[in-house]
């Protein structure tokens, strides 16, 4: 009797239960397979990224005494896709039973879920252990309510998991929430340490994926790959977060600098989505810190990190188990204006979305307000078509995983669900754009301009939107100030706005 375990590239928990005690009659397998490097456009990083961590989790469980088949990308016996790798071991070994984690993307689930309803061994599928909920507890939660509002679920798993609660289960501080304190502007005002970097040379990864013709797009540093490889990389990563960048966290969580890619973000996406990390010592890693110090002045980031990782992570995996297969493909406002060749280079003049693209092919990283107020804004009101924008996100992030990303951009950012995930459309014309970065200084755009040659094109095109979508959008109780502003413009100037709006959509590349 001999049972075959699949460990999927995002499945690098090495607290899993399964890898507790050495079973001489279970051997595992790993497999980098061209079905997953193929199915979108990937940012080489992302590539190298996956690669890496495998090879280290392999590693590692072969020094625990695992017994494990890994299957590299260019070896010879590699079918390049898990059935038929899978098929071939069952045979090879005598496998009697078949073994795997849930996998966390609907395509791949499927397609294991397929796989074992034909196979004549018997097989069992297991939990990854790593989320705080399982993937209907969002729904569940939900159930006969209006709205899915994330703080609702939010309040629950504070009081489920007991994170910064009193002893008369009252909120520390007194509120839920502290976004209100999280919304500065960074001016060079306080310092950014450096990283510890534990960079590593991946040449000889870049190498390989050149030589066998991966489709791939984005930049790399070779002998200065920052992502992490291991746990134990990652782990440095969280503490380094917890004790050097988590107090000014909170208040810049929403700024937006040209120089700065990272701000005093956390960094950790990556190392939460491929499971080296679990959210809840992430979480309680952060806990501690307010515990120990006892300083109420960090109260703000530690909670505004929290409801980051126990709120708005799992309930986006939630969304997507209650919604697939068909979320992928909301098209609310019916837009199908492809992306422009900008988003694959950089080069546009637009200041704001040359930042963040280029920080994003520089780096497989953009922070959360750049992903969601610049890019995803600007893509909204250019009436962008939302399926080929997921693609693009899918493909340029390190920690892109499709239950994370497809809620976040076809929800989150582009409204394109109608409003099941967002109560109303992210999306503004270049104030807040000015207001929280210092794009606009360097910009050939104006901000304060809406008609002018240099006018800043945000300006007319978040009008436009508004005029356009407003039968859409009426009865959406938070856009009440949106409609009073517009009732204030006369109906000559929104001719002019909807007119200048469309010659901007048309000469899209030359923004
Ligand atoms: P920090 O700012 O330090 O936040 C800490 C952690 O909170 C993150 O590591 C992440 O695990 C979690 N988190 C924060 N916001 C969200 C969110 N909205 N949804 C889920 N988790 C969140 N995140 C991904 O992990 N993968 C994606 O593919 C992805 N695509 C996105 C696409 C769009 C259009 C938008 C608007 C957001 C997307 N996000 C995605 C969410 C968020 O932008 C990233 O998690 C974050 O920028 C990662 O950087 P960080 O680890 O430094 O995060
Ligand atoms: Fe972006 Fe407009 Fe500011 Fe230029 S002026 S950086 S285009 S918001």
């Amino acid at each position: 009797m001999k049972t075959l375990r699949l460990v999927l590239g995002d499945q690098l928990n090495i607290k899993h239960s399964w890898f507790q005690k050495i079973e001489q009659d279970v051997c595992y397998v790993m497999m980098e397979t061209r079905s997953e490097t193929d199915y979108v456009k990937h940012h080489i990083q992302k590539i190298v990224g996956f690669f890496l961590a495998m090879r280290n989790f392999k590693r590692t469980l072969q020094k625990q005494g695992h017994e494990v088949y890994y299957f590299e990308i260019d070896s010879i016996n590699n079918c390049q896709n898990f059935k038929d790798n899978i098929l071939h071991l069952i045979k090879e070994l005598n496998i009697t039973k078949f073994e795997y984690q849930e996998p966390d993307e609907f395509r791949l689930s499927k397609e294991l879920d397929d796989f074992t309803k034909n196979l004549s061994i018997q097989s069992e599928i297991f939990s990854t252990e790593h989320f705080l909920t399982t993937r209907d507890e969002v729904r569940k939660f939900f159930e006969n309510k209006k709205t899915w509002r994330m703080e609702n679920f939010y309040r629950m798993m504070r009081e489920k998991y007991n994170i910064l609660l009193d002893e008369d289960k009252k909120p520390t501080g007194g509120k839920w929430n502290y976004d209100y304190a999280n919304r500065q502007k960074w001016k060079n005002d306080n310092l950014i340490p450096l990283r510890i970097n534990k960079s590593k040379n991946v040449s000889s990864y870049v190498e390989l994926i050149k030589k066998l013709n991966i489709n791939f797009f984005g930049e790399i540093d070779e002998k200065n790959f920052i992502w992490p490889e291991s746990r134990e990389q990652a782990l440095l990563l969280l503490k380094d977060f917890k004790n050097n960048f988590l107090k000014n966290f909170g208040y810049y969580q929403d700024a937006m600098h040209d120089t700065e890619p990272f701000l005093f973000h956390s960094l950790l996406s990556f190392s939460l989505n491929t499971k080296m990390l679990h959210p809840l010592e992430v979480i309680q890693a952060v806990v501690n810190i307010y515990d120990e110090k006892k300083d109420h002045d960090l109260l703000p980031a530690v909670e505004g990190f929290i409801r980051q990782i126990l709120g708005w992570r799992e309930y986006i995996r939630g969304v997507y188990w209650a919604q697939m297969p068909d979320y992928g493909q909301n098209n609310y406002f019916q837009f199908n204006q492809t992306l422009p060749g900008w988003f694959w280079n950089g080069k546009t003049s637009m200041n704001c979305m040359r930042v963040s693209i280029n920080d994003s092919l520089r780096h497989a990283y953009a922070h959360h307000i750049q992903r969601l107020m610049v890019i995803g804004n600007i893509s909204l009101l250019l009436g962008l078509n939302p399926q080929e924008l997921h693609l693009w996100y899918l493909g340029i992030y390190i920690d892109a995983i499709e239950w994370v990303e497809m809620p976040n951009t076809i929800g989150m950012s582009q409204y394109a669900d109608g409003g099941f995930l967002a109560s109303k459309p992210y999306n503004s014309s270049a104030s807040y754009i000015h207001k929280m970065s210092n794009y606009c200084g360097g910009c050939r755009y104006n901000p304060k301009e809406k008609f002018s040659r240099d006018a800043c094109p945000l300006n007319v095109l978040y009008w436009n939107f508004y005029i356009k979508q407003q039968d859409r959008l009426k009865g959406n109780q938070r856009l009440g100030i949106v409609w009073m502003q517009l009732n204030k413009i006369s109906h000559d100037e929104k001719i002019k706005i909807t007119e200048k709006a469309k010659a901007i959509i048309k000469d899209i590349e030359t923004l």
